[in-house]
């Protein structure tokens, strides 16, 4: 498998030609396997994440997410309750990364994969906007699962997260078929006004209306 991402991640047509890449039927919301559409994000418009936030190298997203994203974390590190650290565990991910990523998850039936995974062209990572956080320490509970939820840095962020921009996608019970998914928000300005804000508000509209975020920006 490893051959075959590195495979993928030099040539994005050996990716998309991976037989794991869903044909499914696309829903009258224009989602695939529960997950809507979203194009990529021109590289040029990707900043690197703030300093210290990347657990790995390649973690990038829009310079408007970066600037909210360091405020976020400057004031994480300063409150006392947060209760640990909150680093990046995946940030902007391209259509070729994305296929990839969801070729490698272990679920044959890509109906299954689709319930951790988006398709490619159908993931928020590509549009520069989300964000995967991960916590530190984080002790018995491994990155992007559910027992994030348990861990003080996350309620952190379900009491301010709102407050720089960011809601969290994919809450417990959403009707949209995707798992919930703690360590996913993606960033819509903390106002309609914010620089970038504008750009985020429009591709997520859509499931801002349908599928509402929780905790939500309002
Ligand atoms: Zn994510």
């Amino acid at each position: 498998m490893r051959s075959l991402l590195a495979l993928a991640a030099l040539w994005p047509a050996a990716a998309l030609a991976q037989p794991c890449v869903p044909t499914s039927a696309i829903a009258a919301d224009g989602r695939v396997l529960g997950h809507l559409p979203y194009g990529g994000v021109a590289p040029e418009l990707l900043v690197e994440a703030p300093e210290g936030f990347a657990l790995r190298a390649g973690c990038r997203m829009r310079a408007e997410v970066a600037a909210d994203l360091a405020r976020l974390l400057a004031a994480a590190a300063s409150d006392p309750t947060t209760g640990g650290e909150l680093r990046g565990a995946s940030c902007h991910r391209s259509l070729t990364w994305q296929a990839s990523v969801f070729c490698a998850e272990s679920h044959r039936d890509p109906a299954l994969r689709a319930i951790s995974v988006a398709p490619p062209g159908h993931s928020e990572h590509a549009t520069g906007f989300a964000v995967d956080f991960a916590i530190r320490p984080s002790p018995n509970c491994p990155d992007v699962a559910g027992c994030m939820a348990a861990l003080p840095p996350y309620r952190w962020l379900v009491r301010n997260a709102a407050r720089f921009g960011f809601e969290q996608s994919f809450p417990a019970g959403n009707k949209q078929g995707v798992k919930w998914e703690p360590w996913h928000w993606r960033w819509v300005g903390a106002t309609a006004a914010a620089p970038g804000a504008a750009r985020a508000r429009f591709l997520f509209a859509k499931a801002r209306k349908l599928y509402p975020a929780g905790p939500t920006v309002p």
